[in-house]
């Protein structure tokens, strides 16, 4: 069993943790908080063990009367890997403690790149993990474009990729973040940070990304161009997204041409929380002109996408060596379709 710990449970953390806790190979030590929230609850509610990030966090624990284990750096000698889902940049100021412990750890996408060994998509990169110290989990943007272009490249290979992201404004549950009634240019300018951040993972792939933000909280959609150097058709093109593994293609019959019904077609699979952890990609959006251009809409649910990513890349540096079996463990645990 490969003890692991996860560090901020928040929107990644909450999901990350209970995916860690139904896989039959590890075991959740416990999960890291900085108050005595809902959240807090809910983790002892779900049988958790509950530790303060701090010293004087633990104090408001003990004031609210609220079960915590002890302080993080109680925690910490146990991991043997340590799940980093604090907020972007976070993570950085940890990495001395976990250094300084020896323990192996998954920072997310908002860190940068240099804090670790390698940015990881199961499906890409798997390999390049196994063994490391420390991994980090690239965006839910970045894992959405790497998982398609990824298939594309591997099918057809890609000559060149480009695309607009249509990001949300904000998580469901964050009261305080923007815009509620405007398109936000985001960055203005072009190229976004996206086409770098998925060439850490897919350095080959030239692309080229930009960005605006929208008064939604559901899911981001991906508006795509690649052009491919072997010839292909849109037919082939769906089978292709059909058969790869965390591509999930919606064919026109299922009437679902907007994120809130994707988004309840998750609800009605039974996911918890509406997870859809599967990239989207809408049949009727693939168009192939000229046999070489190929495009698409994908979706993106941000709050999930990354979640098996974590239980395969906490796989890989404790040293098992399989891909394509941890990603089918994975995809097995959490109702994944294939
Ligand atoms: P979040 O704010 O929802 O959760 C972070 C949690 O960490 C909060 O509960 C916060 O109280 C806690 N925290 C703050 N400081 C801490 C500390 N020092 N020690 C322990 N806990 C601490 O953030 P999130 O959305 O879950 O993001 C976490 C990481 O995942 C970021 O790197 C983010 O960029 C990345 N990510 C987020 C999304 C998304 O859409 N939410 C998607 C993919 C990746």
């Amino acid at each position: 069993m490969i003890k692991v710990a996860v560090n901020g449970y928040g929107t990644i953390g909450k999901r990350v943790a209970d995916a860690i806790s139904k896989q039959s190979d590890m075991k959740l030590l416990g999960v890291v908080k900085t108050k005595p929230d809902f959240l807090a609850k809910m983790a002892l509610q779900r049988g958790y063990n509950l530790y303060a990030a701090s010293p004087e966090s633990l104090e408001t624990f003990k004031k609210a009367k609220m079960e915590a284990k002890g302080t993080f750096k109680e925690l910490l000698p146990e991991a043997e890997v340590i799940v980093d889902a604090t907020p972007s940049g976070t993570g950085k100021q940890n990495k001395p403690l976990y250094t300084e412990n020896g323990s192996k750890a998954i920072f997310e996408g908002g860190e940068k790149p240099d804090i670790a060994e390698a940015s990881f998509c199961a499906q890409v990169n798997y390999d390049k993990a196994v063994n490391k110290k420390y991994i980090r989990i690239v965006s839910c943007n970045t894992t959405g474009l790497c998982r398609t272009l990824s298939t594309l490249d591997k099918a057809y290979g890609i000559e060149s990729a480009d695309a607009v992201l249509i990001r949300r404004a904000a998580d469901p549950n964050d009261p305080e973040t923007g815009p509620i009634n405007g398109i936000v240019l985001d960055p203005p300018h072009i190229p976004s940070h996206h086409g770098p951040d998925v060439q850490t993972v897919l350095p080959h792939i030239k692309i080229t990304t930009m960005a605006v933000t929208v008064p939604t909280t559901l899911m981001h959609i991906h508006a795509i161009h690649t052009r491919v150097k072997q010839p292909t058709t849109k037919e082939d093109v769906v089978q292709t997204f059909h058969k790869a593994t965390r591509i999930m293609t919606i064919p026109p019959e299922d009437g679902i041409t907007s994120t809130n019904q994707a988004a309840e077609y998750a609800r009605e699979l039974g996911r918890t929380r509406s997870d859809l952890y599967e990239i989207p990609v809408w049949e009727e959006s693939v168009g192939v002109i000229d046999g070489k251009d190929v495009y698409y809409f994908q979706g993106v649910h941000q709050e999930a996408n990354v979640v098996p990513e974590n239980v395969d890349a906490i796989r890989a540096v404790t040293g098992f060596n399989s891909a394509e079996e941890s990603i089918q463990r994975t995809n097995e645990s959490l109702g994944i379709l294939h």
